[in-house]
Parts: structure tokens; sequence; C-alpha cells
């Protein structure tokens, strides 16, 4: 579980001025959980071929460092393909480590792409997936049960005239919301990959997104913009927005979702990086609990060079209006 995140850190440390932006902690947050899910999940057998030499060093590595501590990692990052560096120049390594560290052990990590594309699948998804239209009846009524029940516990009367098809029509919508469980990436995408030998950053902005929050079943909304950079290969531009739209017809967190889609586009476009920001409003905390009307809350996740590079991230920020000088 360790492993991926001992990559990265290899990675960033080695890209990173780590002094300021904000957008760059929230991110790094993202990152520390990503790594799990990136990597090592993928369906194709060439890449776990291609991969399996990197992941038994990785292994190796992460398990030394368990037993060493920290100062056996430091030592190792020093390669030789790498130029060497003063220690001093590398600000608090060790500070920087242990947060991550903690990061990954508190989330567990979540596929994002199966191997049947259903992403983060459970046993109710593949029968949603898979049900008879006998079954969908039968799931229909459950939740129309159900809902009348709701109604009932909160002081209304179900058979009253206006609210008599409201168990049903709630069932119903309530399925639309979460739609998504039945759809996967692979589907979405249809092969819409194109070889194009472009290079430079594709944007998509302003993706409305509407979700449920899965600590209360509440909708939260706002705005999603997802840029990637092609190594070649372009994938349809009405895609982005369809994947955004399948992971968040599902019970969501937002850093959860932000996450999902930046990993699904990295795993079928396989670009030189994808950085996907979020942002909303939660109604539950609009309408209940702090009742802040105003707030809304950002996260984002940034993948590849992306990651690597805090120039072509500028660039995406400026590009979407949310560069560190406007917000
Ligand atoms: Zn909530």
């Amino acid at each position: 579980m360790a492993q991926p995140a001992q990559t990265k850190r290899k990675d960033q440390d080695s890209a990173l001025d780590t002094s300021n932006s904000s957008f760059l902690s929230l991110s790094d947050a993202d990152e520390s959980v990503n790594g799990s899910g990136k990597r090592g999940h993928g369906d194709e057998r060439d890449e776990k071929k291609a991969s399996k030499k990197k992941k038994k060093r990785r292994a190796k590595d992460a398990g030394s460092a368990e037993v060493n501590g920290d100062a056996a990692s430091l030592k190792r990052r020093n390669s030789l393909s790498k130029a060497a560096r003063d220690p001093r120049d590398e600000p608090s390594r060790k500070k920087r480590k242990k947060a991550k560290k903690e990061g990954v052990q508190t989330r567990s990590p979540s596929p994002v792409i199966d191997f049947d594309g259903l992403s983060r699948p459970s046993r109710g998804t593949r029968e949603r997936l898979e049900e008879s239209p006998e079954q969908a009846a039968e799931r229909l009524e459950k939740m129309r049960v159900a809902v009348r029940t709701i109604m009932e516990c909160v002081g209304e009367d179900p058979d009253r005239e206006g609210v008599l098809d409201t168990p049903t029509r709630y069932a119903e919508a309530m399925l639309f919301f979460t739609q998504g469980y039945q759809q996967n990436v692979k589907d979405i995408v249809n092969n819409a990959i194109f070889h194009e030998g472009h290079n430079e950053m594709v944007i998509v902005k302003d993706i409305e997104i509407f979700s449920l929050c899965e600590h209360h079943l509440v909708p939260f909304t706002g705005k999603m913009h997802i840029g990637y950079i092609p190594a070649d290969n372009v994938i349809g531009i009405s895609k982005l927005p369809r994947i955004a739209e399948m992971f968040s017809r599902r019970l969501q967190v937002q850093e959860r979702l932000t996450k999902e889609v930046a990993n699904a586009i990295m795993e079928v476009l396989k670009p030189q990086g994808v950085a996907v920001i979020m942002e909303s409003s939660h109604l539950c905390m609009v309408m209940r609990g702090v009742q802040k009307t105003t707030a809304s809350t950002i996260t984002s996740c940034v993948l590849g060079c992306f990651e690597k590079k805090e120039k072509t991230r500028n660039e995406f920020l400026s590009l979407i209006g949310l560069s560190r000088g406007q917000r």
C-alpha cells in the first residue's frame, strides 16, 4: 500500500519547490492516495508485465524503508541518474514524508478502473448492471416502500393525495442520480482515442457536476475543469464531461470524485499529464450544519507532468481562471 506513494515522493522531491501554493498542498493530499489507484490495477497484461520489474523494486524499497526508517530511504533516493544535490537544498523532507505516510494509511486504496471497467465495483454494482426487468421492478418497489417509510417517519401522511406518487417518483429519481453505477469508462470512451501527434494542453472547463454526498445523500453541485497534455493521442473531447458525469452519478465525496476522474483519464488515455479541479457547493453544508451558503469547496488532482512541473500546473490554473493572484 505504501509503495506507490514511495515512488511518487521520489518524483516530487526532484521537481518541486513546495514553498507556497495552496493548490499544491491540496493536490498533494490527493496524490498520496492516487498513487495506489494509478498503477497496479490496470487491466492490460502488457502493462503489468512492463511494470513488473519496477514493482518488485518498489516493493523491495518499501520493505527496507519500513525496516530501516526514514534515513535509509533518504539515502536510496540519490540514484546515479540524478544530479548530485546539496542536502541543504531540500527543505524539511522528513516532515513531508510523515504527512504523506499518514495520508496513505488513513484511506483505503480504491481501484479506479477494474477489469470490467465498472470502477470501484461492489456486489450491488454488478447486480444493478445485469438485472432483468423483473429484478428492476423489484428494486424499484423496495425503494418505494423505503421512501414511504421515510415520509411516515418525518410526520407526513403518505396517503395524502398530493404525495401519493412521491415514493415512486423519488425512487426513480434516485436511480437516475446514481446511474453512474451501471456505466463504465470503457463503454463511455468507446475507442474514441485518436492519434493526432498533438502535444499541447487541452482543457475543458466549467463542466457542470451534480453529485450526491455519500455522507448525507444530499446533492453537491459545482463545476469541474479538466486539462491534459496528450502524448500524441487525444480523446474525443465530449468524453471528458461524460467521464466526469459517470463518476458524479454515484454516491461521492468531492475529493474522491476529483481523483477518480483524473485517474480514469490517465488510465484510458495515458497522456503526459492530467489535471482536474473541482469547485462545488455542498447542500449538506448549506442547508444544515454550518449553514454557510457561500462557501465553496475546491479540490484538485494533478498527475504526470502537471504534478512534476509547476509551470505547467500554473498555466492550467491561469487558463481556467484560478491562478494564484486571482483567488
Ligand atoms: Zn454531506
